[in-house]
């Protein structure tokens, strides 16, 4: 799960961690009262900033008013007119797609000023099965761009599980950030304090870019994001009340409700599979046969009626699907129980309406596949029955020509 970044900068604030003053604004007047709070403070420099679940808003731009994501404001009045150019506007950036997202909250900043930019990461390191902290000089940047074209400007630390981020380690990465003196003891500070907010938070990723030395030697988070193991947070009750729903894709939230494992893709082929390394081979045979996969669906091991139905409605619910790819394998749930499943989901009248235009290729593997089969074959319903999986991609891709 993620969170915006005035909510990660107020969680890590609470684990000492340095960020700049801020607050969070959902109209211009708030906007504008929240800059008049940070001047009555001192603050000569604003920094207004969009709020969405994605990065690289400094350089995307917004559809109408042609805005930055983040604006340097030197006055209140330009704030306001910061705050105009993006609110209720969509903002497109490297990481939203073409689609971009709609500006619905701000979060207005007591601008830093900047001596050196860098970066800074946490995330768990699965083939170590360590959590990894890595920093670079090369802040501000896509560290995506710096690890292919220059790995070395990369420095990392790893931490074992339950143990805390040593000094000795902290000190390593700040010396590898060429920092002395106090900005030093403050860079140690910062990345153990933040490793102990990513530990405590159950945080599967913590990204601090950039990461910022100012000229008073002071070691500043200037933006943060955060990524939440949603395993774990049924033992976070206050941050998954942080959740912004309106910021996640509507099929994914639905299937949530239904405990399905669902994530949208860009395809035409809805899929629906028991077992999440089924699902994935099934995704990758579509693709094989010359199909584009519309999504992942992993139902669980237990697909009966209910879960059929909700799996039929979600994935229907997306326009760009064509044809729909059922993969169940019958390991404890029967075949024969999973298509008289199929038969009855189908016939509900919301499932029956869309499934006359898209063709439903099952393909039933398992306990009683062959009753299973017979079953789907004499059902009198537009849907077509698979032993192989290759034969079952292959009447998905023929039924999309
Ligand atoms: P992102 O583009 O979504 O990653 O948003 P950031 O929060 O990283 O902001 C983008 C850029 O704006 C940063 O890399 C900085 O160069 C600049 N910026 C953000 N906050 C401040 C600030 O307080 N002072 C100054 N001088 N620049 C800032
Ligand atoms: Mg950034």
């Amino acid at each position: 799960m993620n969170i915006h970044e005035y909510q990660a900068k107020e969680l890590l604030a609470q684990y000492g961690v340095a960020v700049p003053a801020g607050i969070a604004a959902f109209s211009v007047e708030e906007a504008v009262a929240a800059a008049n709070e940070l001047k009555a403070k001192g603050a000569t420099l604003f920094v207004v900033k969009a709020q969405i679940h994605a990065g690289g808003r400094g350089k995307g731009r917004t559809v109408k008013s042609g805005a930055k994501g983040v604006i340097l404001a030197r006055s209140v009045d330009e704030v306001k007119a910061a705050a105009e150019s993006l609110l209720g506007d969509v903002l497109v950036t490297i990481q939203t797609g073409p689609e971009g997202k709609q500006v619905n909250r701000l979060y207005i900043t007591d601008g830093v000023d900047i001596a050196k930019e860098f970066y800074l990461g946490m995330l768990l390191d699965r083939s170590r099965s360590q959590n990894v902290i890595m920093v670079s000089t090369e802040g501000g940047v896509e560290i995506e761009k710096v690890a292919e074209e220059t790995p070395e400007k990369i420095i990392k630390e790893w931490v074992e599980p339950g143990q805390p981020l040593f000094a000795a380690q902290a000190r390593r990465l700040a010396f590898a950030l060429g920092l002395e003196g106090d900005a030093f003891k403050k860079a140690v500070k910062f990345m153990q304090q933040l490793y102990k907010a990513f530990e405590a938070t159950d945080a599967s990723i913590i990204e601090v870019n950039p990461l910022v030395l100012t000229p008073d030697n002071d070691i500043i988070a200037l933006d943060a994001k955060i990524n939440f193991d949603e395993n774990a947070l049924y033992r976070q009750p206050a941050i998954a009340a942080l959740r912004d729903e309106s910021e996640e894709n509507p099929f994914e939230l639905e299937a949530g409700k239904y405990n399905l494992n669902y994530i949208k893709l860009d395809g035409n082929v809805g899929c629906m599979v028991n077992g999440a390394g089924l699902a994935m081979a099934t995704m990758d045979i579509i693709q094989l046969a010359g199909g584009q996969p519309a999504n992942f669906l992993d139902v669980g091991g237990g697909a009966n009626v209910e879960t059929v139905k909700n799996g039929f409605k979600i994935i229907l619910g997306d326009p760009n699907v064509k044809a729909i790819l059922i993969n169940i394998f019958g390991g404890i749930v029967r075949c024969d129980r999973v298509a008289n499943g199929i038969v009855e989901a189908v016939k509900d009248p919301e499932i029956a309406a869309k499934v006359a235009q898209v063709p439903i290729i099952v393909r039933l593997q398992g306990t009683n596949a062959e009753e299973a089969k017979v079953i789907i074959d004499n059902s009198g319903l537009n849907v077509v029955s698979a032993v192989l999986l290759k034969e079952a991609a292959e009447a998905v891709t023929q039924a999309l020509a």
